[in-house]
């Protein structure tokens, strides 16, 4: 890579390759992988990251909203595209870019076959939602016989996949609950093939259920956080690859006098003199101020820079005293110095919302 000049999100598509070849050594060779690129691919491209999944030969990719998909059809992708929180406004536009949607309640159920039998479909492809104990989407388990009804009479709907999705995969202290929900997603299986026939895709492990719970990997599985790096275990993490990092570069270097104050409302004060360092990005970018006043460190040349006072809107301001650096050397904020999961842990937050939190200002670049 060239030297770096500006704030930039790193994206290493290796990285995606290495940990998606971990993820389906822990699978059987005949289940089906669906690569979950909703909010950007985890913050980081959608179209780049699709690309990417369609060449490693995923099966199946997933977004959140219909026009999470949309960009994806208008970039070339192939791959069925499952959404899965549709909105009743949108039901004609997924069977415009050839969207599979998730039918998750009785209201987005009706819409949806209403405008699959208006625009003329037969046998359109849909994936069921069964809430199995997240209480966040789903159909309840003694739906099956209003489905069924609601279905039987039109061929215009097709049910290719039935699913779940886990509360608690990552934590070990919920294994009794995530049992029950595993347990509970198989009496539905049951239920619905008994009511429609053989359903082909049966899906319900995300990342950590691939990691935690193989037994229950059913036809397919749906991975996101594990394929960008993360996986919710400190035993697993340094498995996997980050694929993303966010690096920048020092600004300007600032000497500072004992009882002088730094940023704004003065909210760091310096006990000694100090040396500080302002860098090209702050909350507007996706490193809140929450981040701030100590809580969080910087790595620049291998060492860890605490963010002294308050992040600003396009800067903040880290101390650097002791640390050999000048203006214009680099500083890594994620990345694999320091993972997205660690730096996430000082504000009480996770990879997840880090990642997905960069905004659009920062430039992406590509290993
Ligand atoms: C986001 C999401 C996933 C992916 O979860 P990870 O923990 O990132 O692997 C899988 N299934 C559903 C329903 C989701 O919303």
């Amino acid at each position: 890579m060239s030297k770096l000049n500006e704030t930039v999100l790193e994206i290493d598509l290796s990285a995606l390759e290495h940990n998606y070849y971990f993820l389906r050594s822990k699978l059987n060779s005949s289940t089906k992988f669906m690569g979950i690129v909703k909010a950007s691919g985890y913050g980081s491209d959608p179209l780049i990251i699709a690309k990417k999944l369609a060449a490693l030969k995923v099966d199946a990719l997933a977004v959140a909203y219909a026009a999470e998909g949309v960009q994806l059809r208008k970039a070339g992708i192939q791959l069925p595209i499952l959404v899965l929180h549709p909105q009743v406004a949108n039901v004609e536009l997924l069977i415009e870019y050839c969207l599979e949607p998730s039918i998750y309640s009785p209201r987005i159920l009706k819409a949806f076959c209403q405008a699959a039998k208006n625009s003329g479909q037969n046998e359109y492809p849909i994936h069921l939602k069964f809430n199995t104990g997240l209480n966040r989407l789903g159909f309840c388990e003694n739906d099956v016989e209003y489905i069924a009804k609601e279905i039987k009479s039109s061929k215009a709907v097709m049910i290719k996949g039935i699913f779940s999705h886990l509360a608690a995969s990552e934590d070990a202290a919920e294994k009794e609950f995530t049992q029950r929900q595993i347990a509970g997603f198989e009496k539905i299986v049951k239920d619905a093939e008994a009511a429609f026939g053989p359903i082909p895709i049966k899906h319900l492990l995300n990342t950590s259920g691939i990691l935690n719970y193989p037994e229950a990997q059913w036809d397919m599985v749906r991975s996101g956080i594990g394929l960008y790096g993360y996986g919710n275990d400190p035993a697993i993490d340094p498995l996997l690859k980050p694929v993303v990092s966010l690096r920048t570069i020092i600004s300007q270097l600032h000497a500072i006098e004992p009882n002088e104050s730094v940023g704004y409302n003065r909210a760091y004060r310096s006990q000694g003199s100090r040396t500080t360092a302002t860098l090209p990005l702050g909350h507007a970018d996706g490193i809140g101020r929450h981040y701030g006043n100590g809580r969080a460190s910087v790595i620049i040349h291998g060492k860890k820079a605490p963010i002294i006072g308050n992040v600003c809107m396009d800067m903040l301001m880290v101390d650097v005293t002791g640390i050999e650096c000048r203006e214009g050397d680099e500083v890594t904020i994620f990345g694999k110095e320091q993972s997205a999961e660690v730096f996430a842990a000082y504000a009480n937050t996770i990879s997840y919302e880090l990642i997905t939190s960069i905004s659009s200002r920062v430039k992406r670049v590509y290993k």
